[in-house]
């Protein structure tokens, strides 16, 4: 992150992005003075008496505003209204489709070998840059990713695309060396319970286990992704604080991890916890770090990737057609669907290097495999059945 700098200020005085005026969280490095700074707390003071309904609609409001335009809107008591969104959107966006791992092993019949690897042979050549392919845990655990090894071989090798897979021990990290892998990604919750629950250690006990891999992966020269999960809730915890996903994020981004995927695993977030959560990450993480990976069950996905987008983040993940559920909300949708994510950016002058047609014809593929219907808005919409 950038600190911006003022520039009506005399003396040299830095400031931070705009988008934390939006909660009244203190900037870091800079010190207001006089009516300036009374002027901002009381506008600010106006905003938080709103509902929390209204306050995010606000927060949207104000984020789609230029700074010199929010400033004075709050200065007159108004309530700021959208007028231009595009001068603070990336250009182009890193699509990372999840859907062959993440949504797949959520599919409750064994999806065949074949199937799968057509399946990311068809998102290839729809130009996704990043398809996360399997993942390299037991059998055991997760009888639907194994034929890992399988997958890997059969798969074709876009020169332009990553084909990253999950790894959660050492172990893993080396059968996927031995298939071909050339990234991998390991996994951490934010939530203690969640990762007690899941893995059955604390969170500082996963996050050591990963040390293995970080030392491994740098020695073979292989490009680590990090997962955070449960980052706006937890199924057992509830609400999560920004700060235990900041640190959290940290420490996997000081482990060596490149990137780090801020995944709302249960898809409880709204728009106005997304941006309270980002802010805090942004202390510890720099904003080219950082995706954001949402599931859709209450439906606030795409709203949630717009404030992402708006507050610098340019790299998000999806899952074609939507696969893949939540284990902890019956009947919910799984991850937002990439479709619908492209359809976004695209309408938004977005670049992606992403095929939506060619994502479409994806998605069907899968869903007539699985025999399924298609969790994307916009294929259910350009349906012609
Ligand atoms: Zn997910």
């Amino acid at each position: 992150m950038v600190p911006r700098r003022l520039p009506s200020a005399g003396i040299s005085r830095t400031w931070p992005h705009r988008t934390r005026l939006a909660t009244g969280a203190r900037p870091r490095t800079a010190s207001l003075g006089g009516q300036r700074q009374a002027n901002m707390a009381a506008a600010l003071q106006d905003l938080h008496k709103m509902s929390s309904l209204s306050r995010g609609q606000n927060v949207i409001s104000a984020l789609l505003m230029g700074r010199g335009g929010f400033s004075k809107a709050l200065a007159k008591g108004i309530r700021p209204l959208n007028t231009s969104s595009s001068a603070s959107l990336p250009k182009q966006v890193k699509i990372v489709e999840v859907g062959p791992r993440d949504g797949l092993q959520n599919e409750k019949n064994l999806v065949p070998t074949e199937v799968k690897i057509r399946l990311i042979d068809l998102l290839s050549e729809a130009g996704i840059p990043v398809i996360e392919a399997t993942s390299f845990v037991s059998p055991k655990w997760v009888p639907q990713m194994s034929d890992q090894v399988e997958v890997m071989k059969g798969i074709k090798r876009f020169p332009n695309v990553s084909y990253p897979v999950l790894t959660p021990n050492l172990k893993g990290f080396q059968a996927a060396l031995m298939s071909g892998a050339r990234e991998v990604s390991i996994f951490g919750a934010a939530s203690e319970l969640f990762s007690k629950k899941n893995i059955n250690c604390s969170i500082d006990e996963s996050l050591q286990r990963f040390k293995e891999i970080m030392s491994a992966s740098k020695e073979a020269h292989i490009p680590v992704r990090g997962y955070v999960s449960c980052v706006l809730g937890c199924p057992y915890e509830g609400k999560v604080a920004p700060g235990k996903v900041a640190e959290v994020a940290k420490k996997m981004y000081a482990m060596g991890c490149y990137e780090i995927s801020l995944g709302d695993t249960i898809g409880v977030g709204t728009p106005g916890g997304m941006q309270e959560m980002l802010e805090a990450v942004m202390h510890e993480v720099p904003v080219g770090a950082l995706a954001v990976h949402c599931h859709d069950t209450y439906g606030q996905a795409l709203a949630n990737i717009l404030i992402a987008l708006q507050m610098g983040v340019s790299v998000v993940d999806s899952s074609v057609a939507g696969l893949g559920g939540c284990p902890y909300a019956k009947g919910a949708s799984g991850n937002v669907a990439t479709e619908d994510v492209v359809y976004m950016l695209h309408g938004l002058g977005i670049h992606t290097g992403v095929d939506l047609k060619k994502v479409l014809e994806a998605g069907s593929f899968i869903c007539q495999s699985l025999n399924r219907k298609s969790s994307s808005k916009v294929a259910q919409a350009t349906c012609k059945l």
